[in-house]
């Protein structure tokens, strides 16, 4: 039987449910025998692939590049989970929302820099006016809550969708734990 091709994609967050991902520990190598994991900020390919099973994407959407990402990935892509609160309602990047655009540049541009003070105008994306929450852009079949989710939902998450199932997670993650 051929493997599950699996994707995951790191928008705007912090990295830790990619890290909750590796706490899976040594279930990396029961999950490695059922997929194979074909684009990920931890593996070293460049371009998304045109034909994925399932991308797991960690991260609210900020920037024109987040948006570009999500569209290829949608569109490529036969299952999508929003992993994380980030992904799911924006969380902590969506706290940006809250300011103008030229205020949160001004912050962090010049208030608290010490050098270089003027604002990039290129080689960084634009932000996108909000952070935003993965299903307000396209489409997601699966929601695995946490801050980050545990490893324990993860690798349930993961083995059940690899084995045609949509996971039922209970009580195993939930918002802000
Ligand atoms: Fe980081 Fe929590 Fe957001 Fe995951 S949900 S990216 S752990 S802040």
């Amino acid at each position: 039987m051929s493997k599950v091709r699996v994707a995951t994609l790191w928008l705007d967050g912090c990295s830790g449910c990619h890290m909750s991902l590796l706490d899976i520990d040594q279930r990396l190598l029961t999950l490695v025998s059922k997929v194979d994991i074909v684009y990920s900020p931890l593996i070293d390919i460049k371009e998304f692939p045109e034909d994925v099973d399932l991308t797991v994407v960690e991260g609210g959407v900020s920037s024109s590049e987040d948006l570009e990402k999500i569209h290829k990935v949608r569109k490529n892509t036969k299952l999508l989970m929003a992993l994380g609160d980030c992904a799911i309602t924006g969380n902590v990047p969506s706290m940006r929302n809250l300011f103008p655009l030229s205020a949160i540049y001004e912050r962090v541009y010049v208030e608290t820099a010490d050098i270089k003070k003027p604002v990039p105008v290129a080689g960084v994306p634009t932000l996108l006016p909000r952070c935003r929450p993965v299903h307000e852009l396209v489409p997601v079949d699966v929601y695995l809550p946490g801050c980050p989710p545990p490893a324990d939902a993860i690798f349930f998450a993961l083995t059940e969708l690899a084995e045609g199932r949509m996971p039922e997670l209970g009580t195993l993650s939930r918002f802000g734990r």
